[in-house]
Parts: structure tokens; sequence; C-alpha cells
């Protein structure tokens, strides 16, 4: 171990649970108080060297340093941005209230988000589900319906036999190695597009309802994702002891949606981010990996430290960003160049009330097209204001990402009150999130296999480098591409890490 500086006893201390640690916990949780504004971090120079350096600070670098931290070991978290959380953002609304612009939901079977949240005091809500939901289809008109799949006469039977074959082939999934599966290469070889196409009768319609799901899921449409990622991704909505399925990966009730965070998910990093106090430097973004004989050394644009260990938790296609010496192995190499970021972005109106509930609406909807194709309720827990949220993803991010702000608000505008009626043409409040656009991020919500790419790259995905474990949402067997992936991430890299120093 390295000497210890004083700042990092007080944040042992800190983490221990004594001084300003005991007095966060006791907050109340979701208010917003002056703990819970972004931390400042470490100020002044970097240390010279520390046991580990953690690079990046979203939910997977904060969890891999706190866990290294609780071990008593001398780690360092360094973050490009001026905050931390990554893809996990608050935003606070004019009308009050605290939405997510990127990732908020969360629930069952997503135990190691949910352990972590309750440990920083920061609350859940039930998403509001409440009445039927709304299904626009191009062929069949408005209707409404409860349920997973809306009863639409053209689409039903295909979904029906197509998501119980996806569930039956995703459970002979192995998630931690998706490549070893007998038909690993034939399922990667094929689109979910191409799955769907030779397995529906009215492929074209019910490949259309599939992108209401992989849009705001992927941020992809089927042609884009491998049948084998796919699949995969199933298999781990779930955990060690419930099989991932479909309805557990897309549903509100009982699944993937069925919670938000009181005050907005970003809490849980900023909390934690706390917690380490200076364990964490900001606006240190990584250039440069150099790893030479018993260490490795991290150049940032604060200075350079020298570790025993790194653990990278950034998204992958940043990984190739960072000047590597020597240089990554080929495989790795291959293996980013091949996983880049959906593309999506998140567009909210906001109302003096959620009027939807009056009609007895919970306000979630599907359309078949148009720009607003996965529409929630987003309001606040108190209900108060109302906020209808449209993911827009794949392809309708290609229609609408590149167009002017007053025209995609205003297609977004016209889907909601396609689904809701007139009076959702005027909101108090618009704002809208394009990850795409975030330098430190590039997409989201995941990084992707295309078809062709997770059997001849993917076994590389957890396989150190050197000095170097990688963590990070992608890295996860279960949800990955979700926080509880991130979490899971972080506090297995922080075992491998810690049991090499
Ligand atoms: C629009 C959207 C909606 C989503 N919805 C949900 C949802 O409802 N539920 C859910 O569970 N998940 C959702 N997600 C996904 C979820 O947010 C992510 O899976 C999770 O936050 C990833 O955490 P991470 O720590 O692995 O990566 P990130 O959050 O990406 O953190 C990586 C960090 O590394 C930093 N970084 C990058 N390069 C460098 C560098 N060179 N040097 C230093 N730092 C660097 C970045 O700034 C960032 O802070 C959503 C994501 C998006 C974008």
């Amino acid at each position: 171990m390295t000497p210890q500086s004083p700042d990092l006893d007080l944040s042992r201390r800190l983490l221990l649970g004594g001084g300003a640690g005991a007095a966060l916990g006791a907050l109340a949780p979701g208010l917003l108080h002056a703990a819970d504004a972004q931390p400042a971090g470490r100020q002044g120079p970097l240390p010279r060297r520390a046991d580990v350096v953690v690079v990046g600070a979203g939910i997977s670098g904060l969890v891999a340093a706190e866990r290294l931290a609780r071990r008593g070991v001398d780690v360092l978290c360094v973050e490009a941005r001026d905050r931390v959380g990554g893809r996990v953002l608050n935003h606070h609304l004019e009308a009050g209230g605290t939405i997510e612009a990127g990732g908020a939901f969360i629930g069952p079977t997503q135990g190691r988000i949910a352990a972590l949240a309750q440990r920083m005091g920061v609350r859940t809500f039930l998403q509001h589900n409440e009445g039927n939901s709304v299904y626009i289809s191009s062929t069949t008109g408005r209707q409404e319906y409860t349920g997973t799949v809306p009863p639409d006469p053209t689409i039903l039977p295909d979904a029906g036999v197509l998501l119980t074959r996806i569930d039956s082939m995703a459970a002979e999934i192995d998630v931690s190695a998706p490549w070893s599966h007998p038909s690993a290469r034939e399922w990667d070889a094929m689109s979910l597009g191409e799955f769907i196409r030779r397995n529906a009768v009215n492929a074209s319609g019910v490949g259309n309802l599939i992108k209401s799901w992989t849009q705001p899921g992927f941020g992809a449409d089927p042609d884009e994702l491998s049948l084998l990622f796919v699949l995969w991704y199933v298999a781990a909505s779930g955990d060690e002891t419930h099989v991932g399925t479909f309805s557990r990966n897309s549903d509100t009730a009982g699944g993937a949606q069925e919670r938000r965070f009181v005050g907005g998910s970003q809490l849980v990093p900023i909390r934690l981010a706390r917690r380490l106090g200076d364990v964490v430097a900001l606006r240190a973004p990584v250039r440069r990996i150099e790893q030479r004989g018993p260490h490795a050394l991290v150049q940032t644009r604060r200075g350079t430290v020298r570790a025993r260990r790194v653990v990278v938790a950034v998204p992958p296609p940043l990984v190739l960003d960072i000047d590597w010496d020597p240089q990554l192995p080929t495989d790795r190499r291959q293996l980013l160049r091949h996983m880049d970021m959906g593309q999506l972005m998140k567009c909210d109106a906001v109302y003096e009330t959620p009027f939807w509930r009056e009609d007895g609406l919970n306000g979630f909807g599907i359309n078949d097209s148009g720009a607003a194709r996965a529409v929630f309720d987003n309001s606040p827990p108190s209900g108060t204001p109302g906020v209808l949220l449209a993911f827009v993803g794949g392809s309708t991010w290609r229609e609408q990402g590149p167009r002017r702000r007053r025209e995609r608000r205003e297609a977004v505008l016209r889907g909601f009150a396609d689904m809701f009626g007139e009076r959702a043409l005027r909101p108090i409040e618009y704002t809208e999130s394009d990850w795409t656009k975030e330098r430190w991020t590039r997409g989201g919500p995941t990084a992707l296999h295309a078809p062709g790419t997770m059997v001849d790259f993917g076994p590389s995905i957890r396989r150190p480098f050197g000095r170097v474990h990688w963590a990070g949402t992608e890295t996860s067997t279960y949800w990955s591409g979700y926080m509880d992936g991130a979490v899971r991430a972080g506090e297995r890299a922080a075992v491998e890490v810690g049991d090499r120093l």
C-alpha cells in the first residue's frame, strides 16, 4: 500500500459511518438539500500515487472505488466531467420536481442498485400505472388496452409466438458466456429483425411493434441488433435465482420500469461521491494509460498518477479514445470497435397536472409511427406537475435527432396529443436530452452488439489487460446496460483488483 494522505483518512472516516457520513445517512430521503448538490470532489493537485485509480465516476466507477476504499485500499476515482453520475443525470423542472435526463427506472431482481440506493437513503416510488395504456397503429387506429401487448388482431398471434420463443431461447443462455451456446454463431449471424421476418406472418406489423421496445431499450432498431445479443439481454433481465424474461425487461408492473427514485436517480451517485470525498477528482479526463513493470501511469488533464492497478469504468467506445501503451490487445480493440452506443434521446413535456389520468389513462403509450413511439408518465411522485416522456431512439432518433429543436418539439407534442388529446399540445415546459451529443457518453442507453460481433469478440469483455481491469454496466452478467449492471460490474471489478494487490 502507498502511504495514506490525511485527506484519504478523512474520506475513510466518512465511509465508515462517522462525521459527515452519519449526518448524510440521516438526511430525509429525496429532499433537495445542500448535501445533494453536485459534490466538488478533490481540489488541488492529484496525488502522485495511489494503490488503484478508477477511471470514470458513473455508478460503476464510484461503486468500485467505494468497495476498494472500504477494504482500506488507497483509491482515486478520476472523472472527465465536472459532475458525477455519467449516464445518470437529474433535471430540475422550472415547474418544480425532478426528472431524469438519463437512467431512471428500476424493477424486481435489480437488487444491487436497490440496495445501494437504500444505503444512500434514496427511496423509490411506484411508476404510475393505473388505468389504460394507449396503442396507435397506422392500420387499426387508436386503441386503449391493459397488459403487455396491445390487442391488435393483425399482430397479436405473431407477438405471442415470438415472445414465447425469445424467452425459451434466452432461458438456454449462460449469462456469463452467451458465445458458448451451441447455436451462438447462428444466432449471432442474424439480426433480431431477420429473426422476426423468418418467424412471423405479419413481420412488418410485429417488427414495428417490437421497435417500440428496442428503440427505448437499446437506442436501436431490430435490424441493428444481433439476435444472440438480444437473447442474452433478455437472459440478463433476472438474477442468480430468477431467470431473465422479456416481460421482466419490458413491463412496468413486475418489470424493469416498475419504480423510480424519489428526488431523481442521480441522488444515488451524488451521495455516494459525497461519502467518498477526496477519493473523487472531477474535470480529470484520462488521456493516456501506460503500463511499465509493477505500475501503471494514468495521465489525466490534472496530472499523472502512478497506480498498482487501474479500473476502467467508461462506456466501451470511449476506451478507444485513451492512448494505450502498450496498445490494447487486438481482441479487446476489435471488441470495442464493434460496440457502438445506441442512439437515444429523452423528450419531456410538462403540464400543470397529469390530465390523462383524469381520462383513465396511465400515461403509457405505443405508436407505430411518428416521433413519440414509446411514451411514459414521468411525473414526480406527488403527481404535480404532470410530465410525459417520449423515448426517441434508433431510426426515430435518426429522423428526429437532426431536426431543429422547434420542429422536433412539435412532432413529439403531436405524438402526445394523438395519444392523450389536444391538451398535450400546450405544455408549460419542454425539455430534451440527446445522449449522442454527450462528449463523455456518445449515446445510450448502452453499447450494442451488431450481428456477427458477439461470438468473435465478446469473450474478452471482462478479461484484464495487465494491471487494467474493466467495469461499467456493459461488463455485467445481469442487467447489463442498466444501473443495476453498473453496480454489479463495479462490485466485481473491486473484488478482482482487491484480491490482486
Ligand atoms: C437516456 C437513457 C435512459 C436510460 N434509462 C435507464 C433506466 O430507466 N434504467 C436503468 O437502469 N438504466 C437506464 N439507462 C442506462 C444507465 O444509465 C447506465 O447503464 C448506467 O448509468 C451506466 O453506468 P456506468 O457507470 O457503467 O457508465 P457511465 O454512467 O457512462 O459512467 C462512465 C463515466 O466515465 C466518464 N468518462 C468517460 N471517459 C472518461 C475518461 N477518458 N476519463 C475519465 N472519465 C471518463 C464519464 O464522464 C462517465 O461519468 C439509461 C441511459 C440513458 C442514456
